[in-house]
């Protein structure tokens, strides 16, 4: 499928997931079932309005959580929602091809990854080795973090921080730096709430957390 134009602007879709997100909030998800009307017409090709980098951690569903259907996102997740080679190519396509208006690298309360890497960076824990090489894309978030505070809180900073650290590095693509600068997508970090079910957008999403 040829994509003309996208349906969406990135504030567009930004909104469309802000109002989904709240939907999902209130109890008020649209979609029980998926008609098979939709099922053939999506068939034909995807234009998804949001490109999500999320956890693969089960409690955060990204098309659940923003109340979104079939075709709508184009999601990539992985534990700690890191970057990777596999990740970026598929980064890369969404860019390139699906051309989607906005990207959400989409963290969470209470990772498990990012508590593993605050283990490895600061209590010299040891993982097995496949795990250790995913913490070690998490590491660099962490610097700077003040690690003799209240473990919850230097958890709750540490989400932060990884978003933030992996917004910057996509910023610092030229790929993404053309087409913000072009106006044709849009960046954001986002941290979901595990207790509420909120999903916090962070304004400045590069800015180093608390800044
Ligand atoms: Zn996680």
């Amino acid at each position: 499928m040829t994509i003309d134009q996208p349906l969406l602007t990135a504030a567009q879709a930004l909104a469309r997931l802000r109002e989904g997100n709240e939907r999902f909030m209130q109890g008020h998800a649209r979609f029980p079932t998926v008609q098979k009307e939709v099922l053939a017409e999506l068939a034909k090709g995807q234009q998804p309005y949001a490109t999500i980098l999320g956890c693969s951690d089960s409690r955060v569903p990204p098309e659940l959580v923003f109340d979104a259907s079939f075709g709508e996102l184009f999601v990539v997740r992985v534990a700690g929602n890191v970057l990777g080679t596999s990740i970026l190519g598929t980064l890369q396509y969404a860019g390139t091809h699906l051309q989607t208006p906005l990207f959400v690298v989409l963290g969470h309360d209470g990772c498990g990854a990012v508590e593993a890497a605050i283990g490895s960076r600061f209590g010299g824990q040891q993982y097995r080795s496949r795990i250790a090489l995913l913490l070690e894309d998490i590491e660099p978030a962490l610097e700077g973090l003040d690690a003799s505070q209240p473990h919850q809180a230097l958890l709750c900073q540490a989400v932060e921080a990884n978003v933030r650290h992996t917004v910057r590095v996509l910023r610092g693509t030229s790929e993404v730096q053309a087409r913000e600068r072009e106006g044709v997508m849009k960046l954001v970090g986002a941290v979901y709430e595990l207790q509420t079910g909120r999903v916090r957008f962070l304004e400045d999403s590069s800015a180093p957390a608390g800044a």
